[in-house]
């Protein structure tokens, strides 16, 4: 496995599809299940391994996030896969001033409550395309407004690169794989399936006819009961991710929450 700090690092392209996920490291399963089905499904595989400041807000956690990069090149060394690009911010990134930015899906949910993290994403997202030029990039639904966001700079930028969205991995519990939830203590811990059933009550009542709103007031008061601080729990237009007036089947039920210090995000489909 090549591992480029350098642009000039990455293997030049072949005529083979080359697949490509972008991560910021602290690699488990989620992560890991994005490899490996890329690894089934194409002749070339590259992983990314960076840590955007883009993304962060200045009271946000940039640097307690995890970087633990010699297991992460381990795991990725298993997974055969091909090459990683780990750039340096320094190097790689500099200070840029120009930004992505794909309007009010990127301010509207997790946009409202980190200001900028859409742009961040959009812009760290497009260099990585233009520096890796994949065939065909993998994310993971857990990050489902993301992957909404990426899906609109591939279209309205004419990215010749296919999307490959995939489900999320949980544990057995419920509570979704994320980096972030090594920050929770063990009281937090046991909390935070609560986020994921959450969403499951919402689906019900919405197959059982409830209208979104009380669904969702009802979950929201639920997880405020049991210790979460809740920023947001809504059925959304799978799309444009604004809430959904009447349930056609396709709305995406979206949380965001806060155990002590750490934000947990979740999202299911109908
Ligand atoms: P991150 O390192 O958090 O930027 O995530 C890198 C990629 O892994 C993104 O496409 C995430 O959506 C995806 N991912 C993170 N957690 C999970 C999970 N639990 N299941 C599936 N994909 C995930």
């Amino acid at each position: 496995m090549i591992v480029a700090h350098t642009e000039a690092e990455i293997p030049p392209k072949r005529d083979v599809e080359r697949a490509f996920i972008p991560t910021m490291g602290a690699l488990h399963e989620g992560h890991l299940s994005l490899v490996r089905a890329a690894r089934e499904h194409a002749s070339e595989v590259g992983v990314s391994i960076f840590v955007n400041p883009l993304q962060f807000g200045p009271t946000e956690d940039l640097s307690r996030y995890p970087r633990p990069l010699e297991t992460d090149l381990a795991l990725l060394a298993g997974l055969k896969v091909d090459w990683v690009f780990v750039p340096t911010v320094e190097q790689w990134l500099g200070r840029p001033t120009t930004s992505v930015s794909v309007g009010d899906l990127g301010t509207r949910w997790e946009g409202a409550r980190r200001p900028g993290h859409f742009d961040g994403v959009a812009t760290i997202v497009a260099k990585l395309f233009n520096t890796v030029k994949p065939d065909v990039a993998f994310f993971g639904l857990k990050d489902y407004q993301q992957c909404c966001v990426i899906q609109k700079i591939v279209t309205d930028l004419s990215f010749p690169i296919r999307l490959e969205l995939l489900e999320t991995i949980r544990e057995e519990d419920g509570l979704a794989m994320s980096s972030r939830n090594a920050y929770l203590n063990a009281d937090e811990r046991a909390v935070a399936p609560h986020l994921y059933k959450s969403l499951v009550a919402v689906r019900h009542s919405l197959n059982a006819k409830s209208d979104p709103e009380s669904a969702c007031r009802i979950a929201s008061d639920h997880l405020s009961s049991v210790g979460f601080n809740v920023d947001y729990i809504a059925v959304v237009d799978p799309d444009t991710l604004l809430p959904a007036t009447e349930i056609k089947g396709n709305e995406r039920i979206i949380a965001a929450a806060q155990l002590g210090d750490t934000w947990l995000i979740d999202n299911i489909g109908l």
